[in-house]
């Protein structure tokens, strides 16, 4: 059969995740099918108007089993399939999506095109499941355009009726059909009986990177400390003494606040000084890090912790671990982790960002 002219073929990436699960007969629980069983389930996929074409991990993973090498794989699945493909769309399981969506935001810049995770929380193959819908909206949004361009340019995740920016998602329900969600930042589209855009949540590449690049290089010797009430200064002194360390995720109290302990700050103080990269995100679900508002907050600031904004966790280890591998410099990689590479956290005020920024004018509003 012909296929339309300007028919738009995409690319699923299927990592594994509950979307592809089956109850195994013998221990009763969830275990990964391949592709070709998954979208058996999904007959409507013949009628998306859409050419699909699948690649699968030779062995499909729960996403607890995630590492570097997974996101690498299919970062450079994308890059090689790059000029093939109109857009991609990643099945990957909800546990890490948060995760992988923000390492691979910083992996792949200057993207013009979709890369769209997507999962569910019931596999596919059982009635109630939202593997279907997921799927099928996540491959609709990866091949829509708008004046010849493709409407989505960045690394996004679609989940629950909402396609949010990857490095700001978060994995909020292990009950919920709205597993995901973006806490500081709005949807780029919403849904309904039709799709909301956003356009100016959208994000835009740096005009000046004529192509899209890979960073392959994440750095892995990195911690993440959430601060607690009570809580013993060994365990972090501990951490902070690890050898090979080379950056540490703070997880802080409301606007990035910690207990004004000395035995603290000479730990932070000793810390910096062995070239320790150390980040100041909130505990909180919503809001960021502002190091000017509390006393307890300046004393981190004055230890060299970097504030890192409104990052959600996710989006600051994997931007830590990339920035890491760019450079050793520690003013170069303060600079790197406080600008606004990928549309992961609202700058504090108007400074120029790496990227273009958000698509801007209205006009997709509601299209
Ligand atoms: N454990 C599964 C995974 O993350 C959960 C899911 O897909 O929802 O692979």
């Amino acid at each position: 059969m012909t296929q339309p002219h300007d028919m738009k073929s995409i690319l699923v990436i299927y990592t594994g995740g509950t979307v592809g699960m089956v109850r195994d007969k013998v221990s009763g629980a969830l275990v990964p099918l391949d592709f070709s069983q998954v979208s058996k389930h999904v007959p409507e996929l013949d009628h998306a108007g859409i050419r699909v074409e699948a690649v699968s991990f030779d062995t499909p993973i729960d996403s607890s089993d995630v590492a570097p090498r997974h996101w690498r794989s299919i970062a450079s699945t994308v890059m090689e399939c790059m000029d093939r493909f109109d857009g991609f769309v990643v099945l990957h399981g909800t546990d890490t999506m948060a995760y992988t969506a923000s390492a691979l935001s910083f992996m792949l810049e200057g993207l013009r095109k979709p890369v769209i995770l997507t999962g569910s929380q019931l596999p596919i193959g059982i009635p109630r499941t939202d593997g279907r819908e997921n799927l099928l909206s996540a491959l609709i949004l990866a091949a829509d355009m708008t004046d010849g361009e493709p409407t989505v340019q960045e690394v996004a995740v679609y989940f629950g009726n909402h396609l949010f920016r990857g490095n700001r998602t978060h994995k909020e329900s292990a009950q919920s059909l709205q597993a995901l969600i973006s806490p500081n930042h709005p949807p780029l589209v919403e849904a309904g009986v039709e799709f909301q855009f956003h356009r100016s949540s959208l994000w835009r590449p740096d005009p000046l990177i004529a192509k899209p690049r890979m960073h392959s290089g994440m750095r892995t010797e990195v911690a993440w400390v959430p601060l607690f009430p009570g809580m013993p200064m060994e365990g972090l002194r501990r951490t902070l003494e690890w050898e090979d360390l080379r950056g540490v995720v703070l997880a802080t109290f409301g606007s990035g606040n910690a207990p004004t302990s000395q035995v603290l700050r000479d730990l932070l103080r000793e810390a910096r000084d062995r070239g320790v990269t150390m980040v100041n995100v909130t505990q909180c679900g919503h809001g960021g890090v502002h190091p000017e508002l509390y006393a307890t907050s300046h004393m981190l600031a004055g230890c060299g912790v970097i504030p890192g904004r409104d990052m959600t966790t996710e989006a600051a280890l994997t931007k830590l671990m990339h920035v890491l591998a760019q450079t050793d410099d520690p003013e170069r990689i303060r600079e790197l982790m406080t600008s606004n590479l990928r549309g992961e956290l609202t700058p504090h005020r108007s400074v120029p960002t790496q990227g273009h920024g958000p698509a801007g004018a209205a006009g997709l509003e509601g299209a």
